[in-house]
């Protein structure tokens, strides 16, 4: 489970996120769309510690990642707890950001060799299972510059759950893609929230975020403006703001 409270960030003088609140709870699936420069990105990167908060607190699984009070100091927990702890998280990126100099199954174990100091042969049985899954075990020994988009973002996911996450993280994970390698990728997605993997999507998708999240986040100028059941925020969105976006992309 993350529980964001009141999260804000600022690059230099620009404020990019605003008193950004959001629990996502075991299992659940929640969507946050938005337009772009909103903020989506960065407040995920904040989730996992790729970018440090100025205000708010961070809370993964009970346990304190950050937390800062208004025009203070922030505070993490040690180095050591804060690698602990975002390793609960599992992160796709809209690159995929592959290694380009290893084949698919070294990219799979990479992580659980070096971070987890695991021997590759207990972990090449998992990787291969992962591989499976994603519907690409033929393409175990292959370079990541002989795949297609969609190939390389669902080596990426098995990439990610190769470290055993409690919670993925995704930011637009198929907006780099062709309608029909979306499909394939998003699939791959919807099998993990089957699954119940515990997700938070940052998605163009509306399809997925109406049928596959429980949840839809709208996100405007950094902050959160609703966050809703998916039906609910579909059927009837509450602000001017989320009928306006909606209404392009739909
Ligand atoms: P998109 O849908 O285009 O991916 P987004 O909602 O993910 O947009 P962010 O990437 O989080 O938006 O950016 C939010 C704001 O923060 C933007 O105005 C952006 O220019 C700014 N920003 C993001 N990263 C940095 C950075 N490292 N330094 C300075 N400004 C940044
Ligand atoms: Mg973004």
């Amino acid at each position: 489970m993350i529980e964001a409270r009141g999260v804000g960030k600022s690059f230099g003088a620009v404020r990019v996120l605003q008193d950004v609140s959001l629990t996502l709870r075991r299992g659940e699936v929640v969507a946050v769309i938005g337009p772009s420069g909103s903020g989506k990105s960065t407040f995920l990167r904040c989730l996992n510690h790729l970018e440090t908060i100025d205000e708010g607190s961070i809370v993964v699984e009970g346990e304190v990642l950050a937390s800062a009070e208004a025009g203070g100091r922030s505070r993490y927990a040690p180095d050591a707890e804060v690698r602990r702890i975002c390793r609960k998280m599992g992160m796709v990126f809209q690159s995929f950001n592959l290694f380009p100099h290893m084949s698919v199954l070294q990219n799979i174990i990479e992580a659980p060799v070096t971070v987890k100091g695991m021997k590759p042969e207990a972990i090449i049985p998992k990787a291969e299972e992962l591989l499976r899954k994603v519907g690409l075990l033929n393409k175990r020994d292959n370079y990541p510059s002989r795949l297609s988009g969609g190939q390389k973002q669902r080596v990426a996911i098995a990439r990610a759950l190769a470290m055993e996450p409690d919670i993925m993280l995704f930011d637009e994970p198929t907006s780099a893609l062709d309608p029909e390698l979306t499909v394939e990728v998003l699939r791959t997605m919807r099998q993990l929230a089957d699954e119940r993997m515990t997700m938070l999507v940052v998605t163009h998708e509306m399809g997925f975020a109406r049928e596959v999240a429980q949840r839809v986040a709208f996100m405007d100028q950094g902050a959160i403006l609703e966050d809703r059941a998916s039906a609910d925020f579909f059927a009837a969105p509450a602000h001017e703001r989320t009928r306006a976006f909606l209404g392009q992309m739909l």
